[in-house]
């Protein structure tokens, strides 16, 4: 079902995250504009935001040099640590001596942090300050809103292990931070970070790469994947609805993060469809509510015609999920290696089959 705001009003999310809400987004080290804005966006549907991509043999032609490209950033970003002007504070992290005694996997670049969906998957809660919205620790109302991502995070990803069931696969996830507390951090960024350009990627990778001991807590869990999460204490006041950065927006984008703003748009409150929604295009899941280099422009509009309600089309507001995790979904996630839509419509191939 589309849920429109005639239908509806405000009283549901009409907020689809685009995976770059940029006109520009730096692409590893070359600062190469890799999206346009429409002119259109938040025009024909207010709460979406539209973006166009790279073109798909662009991202081909840097996918064979991703693996090289992703090891000289982390060098670079190594050597980046002791000048970079971004603040850190750690809440939690994780000690040696409890790092795994099991062989860790050596990162390859290959399709991200997150690769498919079949599979274990540490998702890394990092609440985020800078110089328009702050937590504070001491207070009761941040304390609340801190624990319902909490329960956001609980939903948007009990969703997705179920939809993932239904393809015969295992989609497990290591999220609760009251539970384990190295899945949890602060952080204080000397810079604005609540924008709908995707520009400071490296900022936030940065800080991951040199806070966050990925590949041992991935070890002490087992896990194949790992998501970061950075929560924006914003306000209703804040126009700027959530978006991820990944490896589908460009190949050297190996850690792949979700800013999720907890308010936006006057009125909403981000629901765990959207947190499922940012989480699937971790994973390789596109939008699929305007044209992009994957989707084409007849293909949402089918959507539209149709009422989709797949999760990559439209999100719903509330508690629980309501959305469609559709064989196009399953797709482009990693879980099928076909799909007839792919077909009748040309979309994109998948990633995980490049
Ligand atoms: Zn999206």
């Amino acid at each position: 079902m589309w849920y429109s705001s005639k239908q509806w009003g405000k009283t549901v999310s009409l907020a689809l995250s685009a995976l770059m809400l940029a006109a520009f987004v730096s692409c590893g080290k070359s600062n190469k504009p890799i999206a346009n804005a429409h002119d259109t966006a938040k025009a024909t549907e207010r709460s979406i935001s539209m973006a166009t991509f790279e073109p798909t043999s662009t991202h081909s032609q840097s996918t064979t040099t991703s693996a090289e490209e992703t090891q000289a950033a982390t060098k670079t970003n190594a050597a980046k640590k002791s000048s970079r002007k971004t603040s850190q504070t750690q809440a939690t992290q994780p000690t040696s001596s409890e790092s795994s005694q099991e062989a860790v996997k050596p990162y390859d670049g290959f399709l991200g942090s997150a690769r498919s969906l079949d599979g274990t998957t540490v998702v890394f809660s990092i609440f985020a300050s800078d110089l328009s919205v702050q937590w504070n620790e001491n207070s009761q109302t941040d304390a609340e809103t801190m624990k319902d991502t909490l329960d956001n995070l609980w939903r948007g990803t009990s969703y997705l292990t179920e939809q993932v069931a239904n393809f015969d696969k295992t989609a497990s996830f290591i999220y609760d931070w009251e539970k384990d507390p190295d899945l949890r951090y602060t952080a204080s960024f000397d810079d604005y970070l609540v924008t709908e350009y995707g520009d400071k990627y490296d900022l936030q990778r940065d800080w991951v790469v040199a806070n966050i001991d990925t590949d041992a807590v991935k070890a002490r869990y087992h896990a194949d994947n790992a998501v970061y999460l950075f929560f924006f204490n914003t306000d209703y006041s804040n126009q700027v609805n959530p978006w991820t950065l990944g490896y589908t927006n460009c190949s050297a984008y190996d850690v792949e993060f979700c800013n999720i703003y907890v308010k936006f748009d006057d009125v909403f409150i981000t629901p765990p469809s959207t947190y499922a929604h940012e989480i699937m295009h971790c994973f390789g899941a596109h939008d699929l509510y305007y044209a992009n280099a994957y989707i084409s422009q007849e293909y949402v509009d089918y959507c539209k015609k149709t009422g989709s309600n797949d999760i990559m089309y439209t999100v719903n507001d509330g508690k629980w999920i309501i959305n469609d995790f559709t064989e196009l979904d399953a797709y482009y996630v990693g879980l099928t290696d076909h799909c007839d839509e792919v077909e009748k419509w040309g979309l994109a191939k998948s990633e995980h089959l490049a």
